[in-house]
């Protein structure tokens, strides 16, 4: 089995360790508890943020917050290894720990060693560009060199994102360092390196000045401007670079797959994209009395003991008290205008069913500390709870905790991304595995997991363009009062049929453990070649 080491800027393990941001921490986390749990050669490789990332609360206006607090530390056992980087022209030497909670694979963090130094990690995502280059250099570069320093062999790099990259010039210039060309050593990096891709969202795929790269020190010393550019074009792209320092990328979804195909077309040198469809860790996100109902009690009683427990979590954080017997609609989801959290709130058809709490609806999800806009959204949802205090809630500061109430304690989770900007959305795969029903645009997994009105409903027909809003809009109000409301009051035996087999459907094909089985057969599997290599 080839061993792997994994890098990522952040991980998703626990709510009590704020060192993720989002979809993908969730989705770097999940995978490292897969790979204890199926015990293969998979070394994690990421970064100890100070301070994490935000805890984000509402104020008094209905905008968001932000605070910070200090990592916890007590789950982090310090390892004896001399590991330094270079940045800014100044040698930043290297802590390193290993993860003792929560993942029983071998999870490393670093962080610099020095007080002064620690404006690097300080928080997850936060500073100017500059700032997230030097964090970049210690995850890839460090990263490397903290495998040679505590001699563990790797077959294969996998960097999950774009952030990584800086691991594939380290890793050439080792080679080159050893004697090869910059050609030698750049094909042979390739070789060893997976590379896999996250965002359709032009936006997304961060780059940075090519000048601006090299003063802070990622260019190493072996390389030269023209090389650089080379790999990651000027501006350097990070996505471009994994695509160039990569045998194989793949993207998270098989629709992820096509999109991320056409987006990429024109890299001359690119990594073939496959597509290996992302998955959620069972343990972690089925609750365990859901199985047992699946496999023989009574499914109905246990989703309602679930519900019961969201629906007093919800009294106790927001003061709202919502009915365990009316439907609950649960929407999460990170602050960004495509993900159109307020479809659902648009036209006229929604009020009459809030004013008479037919439908009730439980909202939460942060937006980057930075991004206003993402904060007018947030401010716009919280209005609405406002409106409707009866039936519409927003949850703060959305974090794991949040995540599993919802996917687990809700009837229906609604995802409505303009099509075809959500990568994957694991949370989906969450609610799916619990029996809460996907009500869902084919964005993402969803085409690969539904079965319109047999495990979860469509909305819309893969339409995109002009008027997606109000074609998906339109068809969202026809599936919900066309079937899942008569389904939920009047047809119970239906949808708890339906609830059975959305777990029948989700718990092995969208969880982690699927996943990383994929990997290692269609991804790592390092090619026989018969050629030799140039
Ligand atoms: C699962 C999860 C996500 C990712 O879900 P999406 O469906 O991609 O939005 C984000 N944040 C948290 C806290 C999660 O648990």
């Amino acid at each position: 089995m080839p061993r792997v080491a994994y890098f990522c800027m952040e991980y998703g393990l626990h709510e009590d360790l704020p060192i993720y941001a989002g979809g993908l921490g969730i989705l770097a986390g999940d995978y490292v508890k897969s790979a204890g749990d199926l015990q293969v050669p998979l070394v994690g490789l990421g970064l100890l943020w100070s301070e994490g990332y935000t805890v984000q609360k509402i104020g008094d206006d209905g905008l968001p917050r932000d605070e910070y607090f200090p990592t916890p530390r007590d789950v982090f056992e310090e390892v004896a290894a001399e590991v330094s980087v270079q940045i800014r022209g100044k040698q930043v030497p290297l802590a390193v720990y290993r993860v003792a909670k929560h993942v029983t694979a071998q999870l490393y963090l670093l962080e610099p060693r020095k007080p002064e130094d620690r404006w690097i990690t300080r928080r997850l995502y936060g500073g100017g560009a500059e700032d997230r280059v030097a964090q970049e250099i210690v995850l890839g570069v460090g990263g490397v060199r903290l495998l040679r320093a505590l001699g563990i062999d790797v077959d294969v790099y996998h960097f999950n994102e774009g952030h990584a990259v800086f691991a594939g010039l380290e890793l050439i210039t080792e080679k080159m360092a050893a004697g090869a060309s910059f050609e030698q050593a750049w094909a042979s990096v390739r070789e060893q390196v997976v590379f896999t891709t996250h965002t359709p969202v032009a936006a997304g795929n961060e780059s940075h000045r090519v000048e601006m790269l090299i003063d802070q020190g990622a260019g190493l010393d072996l390389l030269s401007r023209d090389q650089l550019v080379r790999i990651g074009g000027d501006p350097f792209g990070m996505t471009v670079a994994g695509l160039r320092l990569s045998r194989v990328a793949n993207a998270v979804a098989e629709l992820h797959g096509h999109t991320s195909r056409r987006m990429w077309k024109h890299v001359a040198g690119a990594a073939p994209i496959v597509a290996v469809t992302n998955g959620v860790h069972p343990p972690t996100w089925q609750d365990a009395r859901i199985r047992v109902g699946y496999s023989g009690g009574n499914l109905w009683q246990v989703h309602q003991q679930l519900k019961r427990e969201l629906v007093a979590e919800i009294a106790a954080r927001a003061r709202v008290s919502l009915s365990e017997d009316r439907l609950l609609i649960g929407f999460a989801r990170r602050a960004a205008s495509y993900k159109r959290s307020d479809l659902i709130l648009r036209g006229e058809a929604i009020t009459p069913l809030l004013t008479e709490r037919r439908v009730q609806i439980v909202f939460s999800g942060k937006a980057h500390p930075a991004d206003s806009e993402g904060k007018r959204i947030i401010g716009n949802l919280v209005n609405v709870s406002r409106r409707f205090p009866e039936s519409v809630v927003f949850l703060e500061n959305y974090d794991m905790r949040i995540a599993r109430l919802l996917t687990r304690g809700c009837d229906a989770w609604l995802n409505n991304p303009r099509r075809p900007m959500e990568a994957s959305g694991t949370s989906g795969m969450k609610a799916a595995m619990n029996g809460v029903l996907n009500i869902s645009v084919l964005d993402g997994w969803w085409p690969e997991g539904c079965e319109h009105g047999v495990n979860g409903w469509q909305i819309g027909s893969g339409f995109e363009g002009p008027g997606q809003d109000e074609h998906d809009l339109g068809s969202l109000n026809d599936v919900l009062l066309g079937d899942v409301l008569p389904t939920y009051y009047e047809d119970r035996p239906r949808w708890e049929t339906m609830m059975r087999k959305s777990i029948e459907m989700s718990q092995w094909r969208f969880s982690s453990d699927r996943m990383l089985e994929q990997y290692y057969q269609d991804v790592y599997r390092v090619p026989v070649r018969t050629s030799t290599a140039a």
